[in-house]
């Protein structure tokens, strides 16, 4: 009888596979189930393997779970590139794109749930008739069929929907099938039903709010060709769609596209080599694209389309800088801004209020003696929410009641300081008290159908005040809103973050293109201390290609990403000296390297999370392949050290945050 031998990989942080032997012939990606230890677990075949020399404790695969592959070719090896690229543990990796319900041993396997889906376009949906920039762009974007990434570059209200529409349209009526990727679940419930009204058809959506069994169904159905059209956040970005057509990107940019926790990768990235490995086309838009993907435009790997003009001909809003350095602020919003907001809802017009912090209040303290509450786990301050009336720390969201007498001094003048969105909505309430005032944030739109009356509310009201963090600059379309006021761009201005200025331009002009869609005489007022600021003078002219020339040009100088190659190595301990340590032998061992640099050990920004110290590593290279390169050597070397027993270690590749 033959046996045959396999690599498995289990979903744990282990860095290797196991070997397990099997009578039968297994294909790869195939879900198997294995003994690990005292308990059986699910593992996934990566390879099949020449007989080992050694066949001591070898054990056995205990069944096979499918019939049918979990991973089919072009995915699979999407996940073996990803953990290469990442320097992730391959079963976690693998894990990461399963639907949680196949990650654990139950009676859920994959199998085929139903019929070939059907498609047909929905006549009473009125194509609108593009305007001559779309059309051009479209029937050149139509053109493109094999892998070519393409940026569709498109200023707020250029009608890039409209055009992904009829891409679509394309793929769908050659029976192949289409996957559209946004940054936030918020952005999902606008684009369904765009997509709703335009076929006849079952559109899927896939995100981490959905229930397990929801998640299960929306991928088999698309394994099986049940649904062609998906829409999802990046956790569907290797959904298993037959006849894949196309991907589209939309919101390129998005920095929400990168998972912060665990398996650190970019959903916009992976999306693109996904694209690569298909040799099929991968769509991204933005009016505010990434430098990465500018560069690439620059090198000629991307190709670029634009929509410079909004379909309704009007100019886009003027950005106009208001100096509140002698005002005083009332929940963060100066007198002179009261009046302006004041004039817009006496016209019967919509504002919307941007502000990037949610809760009542930044800061809880004693006017007494100074003290100022703070996470017991993480050290940052906590954040007053009043409507919940606690104090919430935004690091670890561990929750803490109000106490209302000093715990240094037991004096009661406790205050909060600083705004939230909370405490602007307050403030409005009271100014203006007839009129509706609408907040979205996170803690306004966690229950699901909340950014669907959100939507309701501002379409129905005529005048109204809409206030949000950066959740409300993302691509919705609020046509009724002709002011736009944000609170405290000079946080983002003045930040020594890298990418601070790519960052805070990219979210001004993004709020800014939420206002006057419908409207000649939009404005954006910008509070600011800092009027006379050199950035603030190039993003008031709301021209993009000027401050990301700008952005470009300084990276490139001081050769940072996108023009060098950085990876992060953190670590967190419960002991301090441990954490420091470990990084250190990690910065020695790195140290006669040439063409890398290494900074560090750094204090990771909060130092403390749940008690645990971090700390972190900043290596930084000019050629991706070197880097890789290092990072695999020094992967082996860190699995050999005693020191792993006391401190936890990950790698963020091509990281947002340095800090
Ligand atoms: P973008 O995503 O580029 O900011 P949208 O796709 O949201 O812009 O389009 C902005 C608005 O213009 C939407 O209300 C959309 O329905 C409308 N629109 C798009 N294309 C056309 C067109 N050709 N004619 C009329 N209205 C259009
Ligand atoms: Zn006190
Ligand atoms: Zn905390």
């Amino acid at each position: 009888m033959n046996i045959f031998y396999y690599d498995i990989a289990v979903g744990l942080p282990l860095r290797q596979c196991f070997t397990y032997k099997s009578k039968d012939v297994i294909t790869k990606g195939k879900r198997v189930i294995v003994p690990f230890g005292s308990k059986s677990i699910v593992g996934i075949v990566v390879k099949k393997i020449a007989k080992p020399k050694s066949l001591k404790g070898l054990k056995e695969i205990i069944s096979i779970a499918d019939e049918h592959s979990c991973f089919n070719g072009s995915i699979f090896e999407t996940i073996t590139w990803a953990s290469d690229y990442y320097h992730h543990p391959i079963g976690e990796v693998f894990f990461s794109f399963m639907p949680t319900l196949l990650r654990k041993q139950n009676d859920k396997i994959i199998m085929d749930p139903d019929n070939n889906a059907e498609y047909k376009l929905n006549e009473e949906d009125k194509k609108l008739k593009l305007t001559k920039e779309q059309k051009i762009n479209l029937s050149k974007l139509n053109k493109v069929e094999k892998f070519s990434p393409s940026l569709i570059y498109g200023v707020t209200g250029s009608g890039k929907t409209e055009i992904y529409l009829q891409l679509a349209e394309k793929f769908i009526l050659q029976n192949k099938s289409i996957l559209i990727l946004v940054p936030e679940i918020n952005l999902i419930p606008q684009l369904e039903k765009r997509f709703k009204d335009r076929f006849n058809g079952d559109i899927g959506v896939y995100h981490s709010r959905q229930t397990p069994n929801q998640r299960l169904k929306v991928w088999l159905r698309s394994k099986f060709g049940g649904i062609r059209i998906v829409i999802g956040t990046r956790s569907s970005v290797l959904m298993p769609l037959k006849n894949l057509g196309a991907i589209i990107i939309d919101e390129e940019h998005d920095q929400s596209y990168k998972q912060a926790e665990g398996f650190k990768f970019s959903g916009r990235d992976l999306a693109i080599k996904r694209a690569q490995i298909e040799n099929i086309p991968v769509f991204l838009g933005s009016a505010t694209p990434s430098l990465q993907t500018l560069k690439l435009v620059k090198e000629k790997k991307f190709k670029k389309f634009d929509l410079l003009r909004r379909v309704d001909g009007k100019k886009p809003p003027k950005l106009i800088p208001l100096d509140i350095s002698d005002s005083p602020l009332l929940g963060g919003i100066a007198i002179q801004t009261m009046s302006i907001i004041e004039a817009a809802i006496n016209k019967k017009e919509q504002v919307l209020i941007f502000l990037n912090r949610r809760g009542f209040a930044p800061l809880y303290e004693c006017d007494n003696c100074g003290w100022v509450a703070k996470c017991s786990s993480c050290e940052s301050n906590l954040v007053f929410h009043k409507s919940k009336k606690r104090l919430i720390c935004h690091k670890c969201e561990s929750v803490y009641g109000v106490n209302k007498t000093c715990p240094d001094c037991q004096s009661n003048e406790i205050n909060t300081l600083g705004a939230g969105t909370e405490r602007v909505e307050e403030v409005l309430r009271s100014t203006f008290k007839k009129v509706p005032i609408i907040r979205m944030d996170y803690d306004s739109t966690r229950l699901k159908g909340s950014i669907e009356a959100i939507y309701k509310k501002a379409n129905k009201s005529k005048e109204a005040i809409l206030v949000g963090t950066q959740m409300l600059s993302k691509g919705h379309d609020f046509p009724k809103v002709t002011l736009c006021v944000i609170l405290n761009a000079d946080g983002g201005l003045l930040s020594p973050e890298i990418n601070a200025i790519e960052k805070i331009s990219q979210q001004l002009i993004q709020v800014s293109g939420r206002a006057g869609r419908n409207n000649n005489l939009a404005k954006v007022i910008i509070q600011t201390r800092y009027p006379n600021d050199e950035n603030l003078k190039q993003i008031k002219t709301g021209d993009y290609r000027l401050v990301s020339e700008q952005c470009l040009k300084t990276n490139k100088s001081l050769n940072m990403p996108p023009y060098s190659t950085v990876a992060i190595l953190r670590a967190t301990s419960p002991s301090p000296e441990s954490c420091f340590k470990f990084l250190d032998k990690a910065n020695n061992l790195l140290n006669d390297k040439k063409n890398v640099s290494v900074i560090g050990p750094l204090p990771s920004i909060p130092l403390k999370i749940k008690g645990n110290t971090r700390n972190h590593l900043i290596i930084k290279s000019n050629t991706r392949t070197y880097l890789n390169r290092v990072l695999k050597y020094l992967t082996n070397e860190i699995q050999t050290w005693p020191e792993t027993k006391k401190v936890k270690w990950t790698y963020d590749i091509d990281p947002y945050d340095m800090s």
